[in-house]
């Protein structure tokens, strides 16, 4: 016997139902076998005698936030459920530590968020992450041409990676040339997997809108200006932007806030991502990154849908980021009413995931 078994029927709460995320007041959310089974106005849905009732009046239900950039091998997993977030992808940590977390994730008693993985970051030799000091040896991977390219992106692809993480970060060392980043993405495409890639400057930008990189995993990190001409080509090119806006201050911050807008008014697809683990953002639903996607630009709305069906849909992840009948009971209980005030997002009462309870 073990919880997902149980019924458990969510009462009183006001819930944003459906990927366009519509209120419904006074609603009854009810979870069976790790599933939403119903979920509607109190008025339409029974009770079933057997449900455990969770009263939660004056509060808001909404999907389990999604993480899109994350080092979970920093905190301990359960921390990162508890407050909020009940899926993360992993962008960077050496394979055999971070390949059967994410194996060990996929059981619905796991007390920690869903972890999907990059594994290793593909680099130059001597390149970024390789000597950075927040890296455990191993979270970088050298590819030296373009001829080691595919089979750098086949052993990551074999040992799990569900996309993978490139680096252009000059500062920090070499970076990869262009024959073998395209190499590196054309290899990636082949088998169904993305390309995301910490990107420093415009330069990088270009070259990596020529490979056909997927995603920035940060929003630029120095502090170029993109064009509004530049963000349109980038939307225009489906190229999704994890912002990761909370580990930056001054200049950089500025910067970063400035670029956001642009591409977001561009109609560019924005995912929410905090890098957990590197400098200052907290497990679980971080307010200091949803205050700051909203200083640029963001609308409530906006921003919740960026962690949830928004990163659902690019994270190819079915019936998940949503509330509704058949998807999986990854379900968040706040207090306050986030689309009037997006603060409420960081005051989390109880999380589900899988309809079993985080502890
Ligand atoms: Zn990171």
């Amino acid at each position: 016997m073990t919880m997902s078994d149980s019924t458990t029927a969510i009462t009183g709460a006001t819930a944003l139902v459906g990927p366009e995320l519509r209120p419904v007041e006074n609603a009854v959310l009810i979870m069976t076998e790790g599933r939403i089974s119903a979920l509607g106005s109190s008025d339409d849905v029974a009770i079933p005698a057997e449900a455990q009732q969770v009263e939660a009046r004056g509060m808001t239900l909404i999907p389990g936030f999604i993480d899109a950039h994350v080092h979970i091998g920093f905190f301990p997993p359960r921390r990162v459920l508890r407050a909020g977030v009940t899926t993360v992808r992993d962008l960077a940590w050496p394979p055999e530590i971070i390949f059967p977390m994410a194996e060990r994730s996929k059981a619905p008693g796991f007390q920690g968020p869903l972890i999907l993985a990059a594994g290793p970051m593909l680099t130059a030799p001597g390149g970024y992450p390789t000597r950075a000091g927040w890296a455990p040896s191993g979270t970088g991977l050298e590819v030296s041409g373009p001829e080691e390219a595919a089979v750098a992106v086949g052993r990551v692809k074999e040992q799990g990676a569900e996309v993978v993480k490139i680096a252009l970060n000059p500062p920090a060392g070499p970076v990869l040339d262009e024959d073998t980043l395209k190499a590196i993405v054309s290899a990636a495409h082949e088998r169904a997997l993305e390309v995301t890639g910490h990107v420093y400057g415009l330069a990088e930008l270009r070259k990596a809108l020529d490979a056909g990189v997927d995603e920035l995993a940060h929003m630029l990190m120095g502090t170029d200006r993109i064009s509004p001409d530049l963000a349109a080509r980038m939307a225009a090119e489906h190229m999704t932007v994890v912002p990761t806006l909370a580990i930056r201050s001054g200049g950089e911050l500025k910067a970063a806030l400035g670029n956001l807008g642009r591409f977001a008014a561009a109609g560019g697809r924005v995912v929410y991502g905090t890098d957990l683990g590197n400098a200052g953002a907290s497990p679980g639903i971080d307010r200091r990154e949803i205050r700051l996607m909203g200083r640029a630009g963001l609308s409530p709305a906006q921003i919740i849908e960026s962690a949830t069906a928004a990163a659902a849909a690019h994270l190819g992840l079915k019936d998940r980021g949503v509330l509704e009948v058949g998807a999986h009971a990854d379900v968040v209980l706040i207090r306050g009413d986030p689309l009037a005030d997006p603060k409420a997002l960081g005051r989390v009462k109880k999380v589900w995931r899988a309809g079993i309870p985080a502890l």
